[in-house]
């Protein structure tokens, strides 16, 4: 495709990898295959996250053979979405592709992507039809793109495959940290730029261990839980603050009321109620709760004032 000035667009493909050497000469084979087919220049970032393999020894062959590609490292393991960050960094191209080196993305599909850009789409992420995982990760995995449809308007059926084409500039504007580059999908379709997916094939990995495992089911509730928060309340955190702190905080005195009811009016003891305990802890803790709120508030107020 010719963009504007009437020159072909150039695609940076950043492939972060940790540990696979056994993956990444077939790799490099199958994505030249797939590339040259396509009437885009090219460019291909390996990132090297800190391999205590070979694996950077091998990318280094094909970058002394190949202009078009790229080795940077890390020297020490910085996790999957670091290294998709330093790979954008070094990107060149007006688009980007993300894929995984361990063979489970097949590059005969990055046609598919690149047909929907072609057709006007900003933003293009896969969808693993037939995913080659275990089922409690599978079943995670409907329930959190169920979670992001209902509550976060997420237009995705599998927002964490890690396979996707999109324009260069959403990524640009977004500012990534620890795990939240998962989210770029839906930021993309927040930022309004066109968003659509396409149907992937999932291989089978064949060599070297995933990185993830069940330990990512947490990380993913908890990355979740923060990307609801920011999204719904960054900008008015006592709303968030303010319902729990003042439903707990009235709990706490409807106890109260009710036991200094029956003090005054009833004339029953207090000592040995639990309940009294219980209403004084609620009020305190409601309180807590309330005050963070409106510390947010303030956080919020003087980095809008800084920002004018
Ligand atoms: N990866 C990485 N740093 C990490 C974890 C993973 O660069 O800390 C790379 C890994 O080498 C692979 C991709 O990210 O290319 C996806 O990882 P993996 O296949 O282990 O994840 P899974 O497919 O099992 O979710
Ligand atoms: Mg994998």
């Amino acid at each position: 495709m010719k963009n504007k000035n009437n020159s072909v667009e150039k695609l940076s493909v950043i492939i972060p990898f940790l540990n696979e050497e056994e993956n990444l000469g077939k790799l490099y084979e199958e994505l030249l295959a797939n590339l040259e087919k396509l009437n885009l220049e090219y460019e291909i970032i390996f990132v090297n996250d800190g391999s205590t393999d070979n694996g950077s020894d091998i990318v280094k062959k094909f970058v002394k053979t190949n202009p078009s590609v790229f080795l940077i490292e890390h020297k020490v393991k910085k996790g999957k979405g670091d290294a998709l960050a330093t790979g954008l960094k070094k990107a060149s191209g007006s688009l980007i592709l993300f894929m995984d080196a361990d063979l489970q993305d097949d590059p005969a599909d990055i046609k598919k992507f690149y047909e929907k850009i072609q057709s006007g789409y900003d933003f293009v992420n896969g969808i693993r039809s037939k995913r080659e995982d275990n089922l409690v990760i599978k079943l995670y995995s409907k329930t959190f793109n169920w979670f992001l449809k209902k509550f976060l308007r997420s237009p995705f059926t599998d927002i964490n495959c890690g396979f996707k084409m999109f324009r260069k500039e959403i990524a640009d504007s977004m500012s990534f940290y620890a795990n939240n580059f998962r989210f770029l999908p839906l930021y993309a379709y927040y930022q309004g730029y066109k968003t659509t997916e396409v149907e992937v094939s999932n291989r089978p990995r064949i060599y070297g261990k995933s990185k993830f495992g069940i330990k990512k089911i947490f990380i993913g509730i908890i990355d979740t839980l923060t990307t609801y928060f920011l999204y719904r309340f960054s900008q008015r955190p006592l709303h968030f603050f303010g319902v729990i702190g003042g439903s707990i905080f009235s709990l706490g005195l409807i106890i109260l009321s009710y036991l200094s009811f029956e003090r005054i009016f009833l004339n029953h003891l207090l000592y040995r109620r639990p309940l009294l305990q219980f209403g004084v802890l609620l009020i305190v803790v409601g309180v807590q709760i309330i005050m963070t709120g409106f510390l947010g508030e303030l956080i919020v107020f003087f980095n809008k004032q800084k920002n004018k």
